[in-house]
């Protein structure tokens, strides 16, 4: 199967890195000089550490890597049987992309955004084929997180969801299928998670540290600003406002100035080497 990435930053890298182990001839398209070098060097990295774990034989890496095809441009997806889309949180962004697909694709290619947030129904809305437009969206780090939820939008056809399921089950994921609701299922409940341990922190109650601390005593694999720092902080902002401004502006999903001041300083955490604690080894 030849499976269309586009957007090769941490989620699409981690995509390809298991369309490719489940056999997958991927084909990726980013808009940023240099994505080839940075989206090799993470699935070398990673080929690295399922070598060691033996979860791969040495001699399958170079055949997994020779699965991989870098495109300049748009028009490089046409033969993809199933296009993922990996870009920014970004409305518009994303409608522009989908338009420009539509130009290349077949009527019948089934496109499915990563989106964490943004409507599916709203997204496909100036589509030709908005019945072949789904939801998929995977966690971070996509290598170890099982779940993916798939995602139904009013005009996305049972077909296609179907495909998703099918696509989801071959990569050894667990679908978990919802309505196109904000924030769908996962990023509508963390978001209390998030954003009211920000507000205990701006209230000066306790720090990010104490937060983080706490959480994990209680089970949580991650605090929540760590998990924000692993996210993105600008992704989880953007994520934070489309669900904000989906709600109707509810105060319950209201996103806390602390972490736009981190966004607007460029703090955005481990990618650009310091968020709410700092990555040297990023620097
Ligand atoms: P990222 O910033 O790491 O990567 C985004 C990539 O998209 C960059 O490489 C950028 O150059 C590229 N890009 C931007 N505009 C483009 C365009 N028009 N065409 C092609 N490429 C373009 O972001 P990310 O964390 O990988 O997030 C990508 C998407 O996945 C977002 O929609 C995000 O909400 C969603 N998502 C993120 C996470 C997470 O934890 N970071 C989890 C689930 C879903």
């Amino acid at each position: 199967m030849v499976i269309g990435i586009c957007g090769g930053g941490q989620m699409g890298s981690g995509i390809a890195f298991v369309a490719l182990q489940a056999g997958c001839k991927v084909l990726m398209y980013d808009v940023v000089e240099g994505f080839a070098t940075r989206c090799t060097q993470y699935l070398e990295q990673q080929c690295e550490k399922a070598v060691k774990k033996k979860l791969m034989k040495p001699a399958s890496v170079g055949k997994l890597m020779d699965n991989i095809t870098f495109v300049p441009s748009i028009q490089g997806l046409k033969e993809s049987e199933i296009v993922i889309e990996a870009i920014i949180e970004d409305k518009k962004a994303k409608q522009e992309l989908f338009a420009a697909l539509e130009s290349v694709l077949d009527s019948t290619t089934i496109i499915a955004s990563n989106t964490s947030s943004i409507s599916i129904t709203s997204l496909a809305r100036e589509l030709q084929f908005p019945e072949r437009f789904v939801g998929m969206h995977f966690f971070n780090p996509v290598p170890m997180m099982k779940l993916i939820e798939v995602i139904q939008g009013v005009k996305t056809s049972p077909a296609a969801v179907e495909t998703i399921i099918t696509l989801t089950t071959k990569l050894g994921k667990t679908p978990a299928v919802t309505k196109d609701v904000p924030g769908f299922i996962v990023n509508r409940v963390a978001r209390s998670y998030y954003l009211e341990s920000m507000r205990l922190v701006e209230e000066q109650a306790v720090s990010i540290e104490q937060v983080d601390k706490l959480m994990k005593s209680m089970g949580f694999k991650m605090g929540p600003f760590e998990l924000v720092d692993l996210i993105g902080v600008d992704t989880n902002y953007a994520v934070t406002l489309s669900v904000w401004e989906q709600y109707y502006h509810e105060p319950r999903f209201a996103p806390a100035m602390l972490q736009k001041q981190y966004v607007d300083a460029g703090l955005l955490g481990r990618k650009t080497g310091e968020g709410f604690y700092p990555y040297p080894e990023k620097l």
